[in-house]
């Protein structure tokens, strides 16, 4: 499969340098240049499949040629060694839990499967890359995790000074070997601009080969697409009309979840729940798209002010605003609303959400009061120990500390502080 800038000011390019790059020459977005429905059958018999079976068929047609069936199997093998349960919360709403992976974000999914692709292109050494990645929580753990110890990548990580968690923190600054954390005194936008001006700045991209691995790199974005299916195949006997709330930060996961309906996925709609940015929200409010710089809240995952992915977004239904609001919902709660739900979700369902799902639980709500006949699916993005203090503060009960948070927690932090832009140059060329 080739791929597109959505900018359209660059050449097609392979999987391979999609991969590579993370974003086109002319700063725009890469997208397939084509979307090949599944047949059938696939669905008809999904109950029969895998989740190897059923990711290796939904990808396949991506990543080929350059990797070949055979490296395309062993790779989602070890992606997705871990559970993907679907709990049922009440009739009308179920969960989906993808926080099982080792750092228990769902983000684990996607940060495994590119460092295996990154490392399998650099098989014989012909392609060492530097992976720079802007964390606003989850990403930096999952990324670090999943890269640690691949040859031929190095792998530094900008995260934003005292706005990640405890937990957070120590999962990326505290592996060492290929990765590296810089403290930056800024927010995640900061981080997130200081990335994308460095993919740009020729005295950085002339002497090292600079990739992100955030979901605007393909091999992060498009595994997430798995996700929805593995739902499908577990609901779709009990539930006609299934929906999807996903809590949106950079909108890449609901962006996938969309990859995954083009695929033939009988999904009927999505909701993208957002916290106090709600850039989206307003958008299909009024049709006029406002980035704002982003806002602090207890889901700071999805403290995003200028989602990244949202163009892919607009791509897959060609830019037709109505086409995109009869597919797309959204729904804006701010922190109280959100403790409201952990605390509902506790005191009536007996079930621990960490604030991302419980705005994604919230959306499925909302959503249900105008469309009863719904079944809503929210995604759990994070285990609710990642937000300890917030979560045990509202239920007033105690969250066990799973074994891989457990891990971590004594784990020396090791971070370098940065301001600027000219920071992380100085200390990239240095290594260079
Ligand atoms: C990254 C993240 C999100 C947002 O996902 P996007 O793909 O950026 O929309 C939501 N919840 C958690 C816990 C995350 O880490």
């Amino acid at each position: 499969m080739n791929y597109y800038s959505l900018n359209k000011q660059a050449p097609n390019t392979s999987f391979k340098n999609a991969v590579i790059k993370g974003l086109a020459p002319d700063k725009g977005l890469y997208f397939p240049e084509r979307i090949d429905a599944l047949p059938h059958s696939f669905f008809e018999n999904i109950d029969a499949l895998s989740h190897t079976d059923i990711a290796f068929e939904a990808i396949k047609q991506f990543t080929s040629p350059e990797i070949s069936e055979a490296v395309l199997r062993t790779i989602i093998e070890e992606t997705l060694s871990f559970d993907f349960p679907v709990v049922n919360i009440n009739k009308h709403i179920s969960t989906l839990e993808l926080f099982h992976g080792p750092t228990m974000a769902f983000k684990d999914v996607g940060a495994r499967f590119m460092a295996r692709c990154l490392g399998y292109f650099n098989s014989d050494n012909s392609n060492e890359v530097t992976v720079l990645v802007a964390t606003s929580g989850d990403t930096g753990g999952a990324v670090a995790n999943g890269f640690l110890g691949v040859k031929g990548v190095n792998v530094v990580i900008l995260y934003p000074s005292g706005k990640v968690s405890n937990i957070q923190e120590k999962q990326l600054t505290t592996l060492g070997q290929n990765i590296t954390a810089l403290e930056v005194d800024g927010v995640f936008d900061d981080c997130q601009d200081m990335v994308k001006r460095a993919f740009l700045d020729d005295d950085l991209t002339s002497k090292m080969q600079l990739t992100s691995a955030n979901s605007i790199n393909v091999a992060r974005w498009l595994p997430q697409l798995f996700y929805f299916m593995f739902a499908y195949k577990q609901l779709h006997n009990t539930y006609d009309n299934l929906v999807f709330s996903i809590p949106s930060g950079n909108f890449g996961n609901i962006c996938a979840g969309m990859m995954a309906q083009q695929l033939g996925l009988p999904i009927k709609h999505f909701i993208a729940s957002n916290n106090s940015n709600n850039v989206v929200t307003e958008y299909l409010k009024t049709g006029s798209y406002h980035p704002k710089p982003s806002v602090q809240t207890i889901s700071n995952a999805m403290d995003v002010g200028n989602p990244s992915n949202f163009i892919r977004i607009q791509e897959i239904y060609n830019n037709d605003f109505e086409v995109l609001k009869s597919n797309l919902s959204s729904f804006s709660f701010d922190d109280n609303q959100t403790k409201a739900a952990i605390s509902e979700l506790y005191n009536t369902y007996n079930y621990i959400a960490d604030p991302h799902g419980a705005v994604g639980y919230l959306g499925c709500k909302s959503y249900l009061k105008q469309h009863p006949n719904a079944h809503c699916v929210f995604l759990e993005t994070a285990h609710p120990t990642k937000f300890l203090d917030i979560v045990e503060d509202v239920i007033k009960d105690k969250v066990e500390l799973p074994e891989q948070i457990q891990s971590v927690m004594n784990k020396n932090k090791v971070a370098t502080s940065i301001t600027h832009y000219d920071d992380l140059k100085s200390f990239l060329l240095q290594r260079s």
